[in-house]
């Protein structure tokens, strides 16, 4: 297993509801560390721009609206299979369909307000990190 990173973004349901310190316990409960870490006003653009790849579905406008309804925290995440492991944390998409005990299950609102992002590839994870924090805002 190699050490990894991944984006990873708590949003703007959760932001609102104060989770922030609850879920990051549970990153920190499975390994994962916490070696960036922002809260920002996403901009329309910005949203846009890193929601592109679903810039063809029905939701996407709505998407780019709740993402921008509030703070976000953006983070970066370190540890063994980090890309996996933090999709494993959060849960499926559906919080309805997310295992017990996972950050979905536990504080999500619906399919779109679920409290949390994770990359989905190492690829994806290089390319979202990049999006967000310089080198120096990463301290491991
Ligand atoms: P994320 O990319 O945010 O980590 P994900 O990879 O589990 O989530 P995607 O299929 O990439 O899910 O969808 C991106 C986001 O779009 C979801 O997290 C959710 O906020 C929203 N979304 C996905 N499907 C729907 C839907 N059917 N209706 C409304 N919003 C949706
Ligand atoms: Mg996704």
């Amino acid at each position: 297993m190699a050490v990894e990173r991944t984006l990873s973004i708590i949003k703007p349901d959760a932001t609102r509801r104060n989770l922030t310190g609850k879920i990051n316990a549970v990153f920190e409960d499975n390994g994962l560390r916490i070696v960036g870490q922002k809260r920002v006003q996403l901009s329309e653009a910005q949203a846009g721009a890193f929601y592109a790849v679903h810039k063809e579905r029905p939701f996407y406008g709505e998407l780019v609206s709740f993402m921008i309804s509030g703070p976000v925290v953006l983070q970066v995440l370190e540890g063994e299979n980090a890309v996996a492991k933090n999709r494993e944390v959060m849960g499926a998409t559906d919080p309805k369909k997310a295992e017990p005990q996972t950050i979905r299950a536990q504080f999500a609102e619906s399919i779109e307000a679920n409290s949390v992002h994770g990359s989905d590839s190492a690829e994806n994870a290089a390319n979202e990190i990049r999006f967000f924090f310089a080198e120096t805002e990463i301290l491991p």
